[in-house]
């Protein structure tokens, strides 16, 4: 058996030294703008200085490629043609330079023992960890032969792709990319991740569209905010890029409010904490609508002027009452710089108080908020009306029942974001990690909508998340399934009732689905054994390498240029420099796609250089339209993609059909932008509240399993990267489960005890922490460790695989179990 390790892993900053400047620079970034700047560049400082010292060092500048969406601007320093260090690099706008543990780890990345050096076939049985170090000639060889053969037999679509978020390269990446490119040319099914982000389709439907992702006020805007409320979101550990803001804002005066059900580091820090019980956030929202209602401290003037509050909804169809209604032809409107298609104007249709009548909504100043009415022999309500019925069940009193929340802690939370302007939410991913997350996104963007709440500075519905992908999506893959189908597919060759090939070879990159799938023990025991051959392309042993067939070495993100649009905690674009040549055998994604296609006889495809690649990747009429070349990009490094105190929705021209803000919302659209199906309409058109799938005190289960599994974001890993570097684990060693101390006694369970939390899917064993931060009944633990370093299991064996067919949602906090002092070995 081979398993690469080292021959050089450089050591230019001992253990002790990176631990103190570590602990300064973590301290620092906790005390926030005022103390941590200072102290970041004194350690910049200090490189500069070295640098000196060390006549021949070369400092290279790039950035992490990764999906922990801060993508700090980095020095890479390098001597004699090695990663030596990494330091904090500026960017032309210094409120965003950050750097973190992980990103001054780098070269113990690049040169790690688990550094994947060479191509290997398997050499036992998969999960064994045996390999044969082969040359690429034989790898790309055996691939072209086996995934033409399984093309061959099955169709072209049993050839499945999988890239995860471990790289958003715009050439090598998960962006289309090259890899759009490849799969395009050889016609694979895209396996595609049922995504953890499904609040997004729920602002976008009361929002509108925006590409890529939503769109938000810059970052540092929050300074401006006067009360903030975060949900679901550690960003003081998980963003705190983004936390040091919301610090200066509360310099500055504003009320902090943090939601979740724990006791976290965040709200240590704020004003006031709610727990609520896991998976009720929506419930809690449509009871602090209903108090905003009912006590009429809503914002009247915007909700007539910028929202869908006073339009007509028939009670025959659920549809807007609109003038063609009344025979007016539909005109033909602006071209919709979304779609690139004209749009055609129906205008919707309101009722005017002063003349008694329905009218066109541009004819009237002050249309009625509320009211039902009879427009030719239909019934018609306002759509602020059919909010008010569906929050109605939502009293706080009502609400208590459901989520915990005293009545009273509801009633001021909704009046203080009703009253205090501006107020802001920002929003983390453990609110939605439910199968309706998309209906989180829709009741939160509501309590905005309702409140007025946006377009404003300091005002907005915001992530520590900012994507900015206006990258050539042409070059995607023509097919795409989430991955939550797959089971449906094995099961019952179809995918959402239709017949399709099955997928008999994977090819996966930049992703680890045996680890950070949810149900991992599903995916190794039923859906591994369907295929023929899976090749993973990684720079580490992953627990998914572990059950390939053959893995390809990749080229860490300092062994390659390629630029990075997406600005993360920051509203930059960057140049990655390539500051080393690619370590051992590794090669770029690029080039190994390429000779993928080569070797399967569609090479034609790559006949372009990579130069010219990556300008057909990036120079895209969008970022043309902004000046972005490759050239300037390369030239400038960093460039600013928003103007200076960007305010989203600002002109508070929405890109809604009719240009406001629609909560109810007529056509709702699911997480892949398909209509929802006819018979989900009336729970998809407004917020509504359902329980958890699993996850919930009224199912029978929770006798059994009396635990809520929930996860958080770790500080020492991004997903699953990271996982295995020295200096890291030094500080966060092995996996850990956080237990409420009450809730260990009734178990004889004591700090430290290797606890099993276990439920009928799976198991994992940790390290038991007693927090009296954590709500009784629920579990939590820090995400990203890999099965391997775990004594037994895995946290995501526990997870379910369940979805809803509009959410389409990995459900990670959706999982009851129970635990138990673990007897095994350790
Ligand atoms: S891991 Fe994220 S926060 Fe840390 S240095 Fe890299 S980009 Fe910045």
């Amino acid at each position: 058996m081979e398993k690469g390790r080292n021959d050089f892993i450089p050591k230019p900053v001992s253990r002790r030294r990176f631990l103190k400047a570590s602990a300064v620079t973590a301290g620092a970034t906790a005390l926030g703008l005022g103390a941590g700047r200072p102290v970041l560049r004194a350690l910049t400082a200090a490189s500069q200085d070295r640098q000196i010292e060390n006549q021949g060092e070369k400092i290279f500048q790039s950035s992490c490629f990764n999906n922990c969406f801060s993508h700090c601007r980095q020095n890479v320093h390098v001597r004699d043609g090695k990663v030596v260090k990494t330091s904090l690099a500026s960017f032309p706008d210094n409120r965003y330079d950050r750097i973190c543990l992980r990103g001054l780890a780098h070269p113990q990345r690049i040169y790690s023992p688990d550094r994947i050096k060479y191509p290997m076939k398997r050499a036992g049985e998969r999960g064994s960890n045996q390999w044969e170090r082969i040359s690429w000639d034989e790898a790309i060889r055996t691939i072209a032969k086996k995934f033409g053969a399984v093309q061959e037999k099955y169709g072209k679509t049993a050839l499945g792709f999988h890239v995860g978020t471990g790289d958003f390269g715009t050439l090598n990446g998960t962006n289309p990319g090259s890899i759009g490119l490849l799969q395009k040319a050889l016609g694979v099914t895209n396996i595609s991740l049922a995504v953890d982000a499904g609040f997004l389709p729920g602002i976008n439907r009361v929002c509108g569209f925006w590409p890529g992702a939503w769109n938000i006020n810059e970052h540092a805007d929050v300074i401006h905010s006067k009360n903030i409320y975060v949900w679901g979101h550690k960003m003081e550990v998980a963003a705190i890029h983004h936390w040091h803001f919301v610090a200066e804002a509360m310099e500055n005066g504003a009320k902090l409010t943090v939601f979740d059900p724990n006791y976290t580091g965040l709200a240590a820090k704020a004003h006031r904490h709610v727990s609520m019980y896991p998976g009720t956030d929506i419930a809690l929202l449509m009871s602090m609508i209903q108090v905003i209602i009912d006590e009429k401290i809503y914002d009247k003037a915007f909700l007539l002027a910028h929202t869908c509050a006073p339009f007509l909804v028939r009670e025959d169809n659920g549809l807007y009452l609109r003038m063609s209604d009344f025979g007016v032809a539909p005109t033909q409107g602006p071209v919709n710089p979304m779609t690139g298609k004209a749009s055609m104007i129906d205008l919707n249709v309101v009722w005017d108080p002063a003349t008694e009548s329905a009218v066109a909504v541009n004819k009237v100043f002050a249309p009625a908020l509320e009211g039902t009415f009879t427009v030719k022999g239909l019934k018609v309500r306002t759509a602020f009306d059919l909010l008010k019925d569906r929050v109605a069940a939502y009293t706080p009193e009502k609400a208590v029942k459901i989520t915990d929340v005293n009545p009273e802690v509801i009633r001021s939370t909704a009046r203080d974001f009703a009253r205090i302007k501006p107020s802001t939410s920002i929003i983390g991913f453990g609110s939605q990690a439910y199968d309706n997350g998309p209906i989180w996104g829709h009741a939160i963007a509501t309590l905005h909508a309702i409140t007025g709440q946006i377009g404003k500075p300091g005002s907005f519905i915001g992530n520590t998340w900012f994507a900015y992908l206006g990258v050539n999506y042409s070059l995607a893959a023509p097919e795409s399934i989430p991955m939550l189908y797959l089971p449906e597919l094995i099961k019952n060759g179809t995918v959402k009732g239709k017949p399709r090939p099955p997928v008999k070879a994977l090819w996966v990159s930049h992703a680890n689905p045996l680890t950070a799938w949810v149900d991992s023990n599903y995916w190794i025991n039923t859906f591994w054994p369907t295929l023929d051959f899976v090749v993973v392309a990684d720079e580490q042993y992953t627990d998914t390498v572990r059950y390939a067939d053959m893995v390809l070495p990749t080229a860490h993100w300092f062994e390659r240029e390629d630029i990075l649009t997406l600005g993360g905690t920051h509203p930059f674009i960057q140049h990655g420099e390539k500051a080393i040549e690619p370590c051992y055998e590794s090669k770029p994604d690029v080039d190994i796609h390429r000779l993928i296609a080569t070797g399967m006889g569609v090479g034609e495809s790559f006949a372009a250089t990579n130069e010219e690649l990556l300008k057909l990747c990036f120079e895209t009429p969008h970022f043309a339209k902004m000046g972005f070349t490759v050239e300037n990009v390369r030239k400038q490094k960093a460039l600013r993609f928003q103007p200076p105190g960007y305010v989203a929705w600002q002109d508070l021209k929405f890109t809604t059909s009719s240009g406001r803000m629609e909560f109810y919302c007529e056509h709702p659209l699911d997480q892949f932008q398909a209509p929802v199906p006819v018979d989900r309409l009336d729970s998809q058109r407004l917020p509504m509240w359902v329980p958890p799938r699993e996850a919930s005190r009224d199912n029978p289960l929770f006798k059994k399993y009396p635990f809520v599994l929930m996860s958080e974001r770790p500080r020492f890993r991004v997903h699953t990267q990271w996982y295995n570097i020295e200096w890291l684990r030094e500080l966060d060693p092995e996996p850990t489960l956080l237990i409420n101390p009450k809730d260990a006694a009734k178990r004889g369970i004591k700090d430290g005890d290797y606890v099993e939390a276990f439920n009928d899917r799976g198991h994992a064993v940790a390290k038991a922490v007693l927090s009296e931060g954590i709500r009784p009944g629920v579990l939590s633990y820090p995400k990203g460790w890999h099965k391997q370093q775990y004594k037994a299991g895995c946290f995501s064996e526990l997870d379910h695989r369940a979805f809803d067919s509009v959410g389409v949602n990995q459900s990670f906090f959706d999982a009851l179990a129970d635990i138990r002092k673990w007897k095994g070995s350790v």
